[in-house]
């Protein structure tokens, strides 16, 4: 098939040409394709390469239920108990509340996630197993990685790394950490305890980190010491790292260039009202930094939808992203950046890559970031998976 008329992000107007799971063809619009049998005519329609999502927790996700209260609290701690005393009693599986929310997202245009799931002594790996059968179940419209998530810590929870070792048996694909200090108040112990997981099964790391100011600055050049000696450049990520919005910019400096040298990436949710890695910063020092939803209607935010063009306009406006360039930025942290960090293969808007297109209805990326306007049309390998915002 033949989607005619696009306009990509470079301005230029074209014609997509499909063939099978891949685009075979982007050539300059020139009327030929609308004499197509099998044409769609996107009008000046903007066309992206599919959205990802590089961190969520579909396990955490309530959708499906009546809207749940949220009690007021803070620290992660207290929210951690909170939600272990919420999920003894829910009316609905892993597997219900998730499915909703990955037709959600694919609606949204996102063709790609990585998702984490929590593995502690109470669900053990019940969460992973909803997850991996929903995986299979989905295959032909999202492309889901699976992170094994400690959410109530390794060293302090006896039980827990031997369960993320069962976890990546299982088929999970990366081991996950958090706050080692925070959490088990022994950075080394579940360091060494996470990348010892990852080695000897050849994976890769993706690490929650709230810990703040120096203390997490510390800790995220601990995980690249450790990354670099594991050999394990551009397979760890670092989701949150408040603290490298925090702290001086010689520590900032010191702190990036050990993050570039390892290739550990950052992963921001742009939330408020903390400390937010400054991503234009960590860029120019040559770290990748990603966007991702992380918690979407659950225990720990009433908010998030899924959409990962709004989630860039969040980021861009928390950064206060203003011109055209940094608009492109934020529309990076959701497409390429994020396809970087999970290793999708054939991952860009040409010829030879997988079919994986999402269009808006604006001409050029800088209002598709400001509006995050409603999708046109989402294809996964080639296949229409949803029509204005609707999942087929
Ligand atoms: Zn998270």
């Amino acid at each position: 098939m033949v989607l005619a008329n696009a306009n990509l992000a470079d301005g230029t107007r074209v014609d997509v040409r499909i063939a099978g799971q891949r685009i075979s063809a982007v050539q300059p619009a020139d009327g030929a394709a609308l004499v197509d049998t099998c044409h769609l005519d996107l009008d000046g329609a903007l066309l992206l390469p599919g959205l990802v999502d590089g961190h969520l927790h579909l396990d955490k996700t309530l959708l499906g239920l009546p809207f749940q209260p949220h009690p007021p609290g803070e620290g992660v701690a207290q929210r951690i108990a909170a939600e272990k005393t919420l999920r003894r009693d829910l009316p609905l599986p892993v597997e219900e509340r998730a499915s909703k929310l990955v037709r959600q997202i694919a609606s949204y245009g996102t063709t790609s996630i990585r998702t984490h799931v929590d593995i502690d002594t109470e669900v053990g790996l019940a969460g992973l197993h909803a997850l991996l059968r929903l995986r299979e179940k989905v295959r032909h419209f999202l492309e889901i990685q699976i992170v094994a998530f400690p959410q109530s810590g390794v060293i302090s929870h006896p039980g827990a790394a031997d369960l993320l070792d069962q976890a990546i048996r299982d088929g999970a694909d990366l081991v996950g950490g958090l706050d080692p200090a925070g959490i088990d108040g022994d950075i080394a112990g579940q360091l060494d305890t996470i990348f010892a997981i990852a080695e000897l099964h050849g994976v890769g790391v993706d690490v929650h980190l709230h810990d703040p100011g120096s203390l997490g600055c510390f800790e995220l050049r601990q995980i690249s010491q450790r990354t670099i000696a594991a050999g394990l450049e551009r397979c760890v990520a670092v989701s949150h790292a408040f603290a490298l919005g925090e702290v001086d910019e010689r520590e900032f400096e010191r702190t990036a260039e050990m993050l570039a040298r390892a290739g550990v990436a950052i992963m921001t949710s742009a939330p408020g009202p903390v400390a937010m890695p400054p991503v234009k910063r960590l860029c120019a020092a040559g770290v990748t930094v990603f966007g991702g939803s992380d918690n979407i209607r659950d225990a720990w935010s009433p908010y998030g939808n899924g959409d990962m063009l709004e989630r860039a306009t969040l980021i861009g406006y928390r950064q206060g992203f203003l011109a055209d360039e940094d608009l492109a930025l934020a529309l990076n942290l959701v497409t390429e950046a994020p396809a970087s960090v999970l290793r999708l293969d054939d991952y860009a808007l040409k010829a030879g890559a997988w079919a994986d297109l999402v269009a808006v209805p604006v001409a050029t990326v800088p209002e598709a970031v400001a509006d995050h306007p409603p999708r046109m049309l989402v294809m996964k390998r080639g296949h229409i998976i949803a029509r204005d915002g609707k999942l087929l």
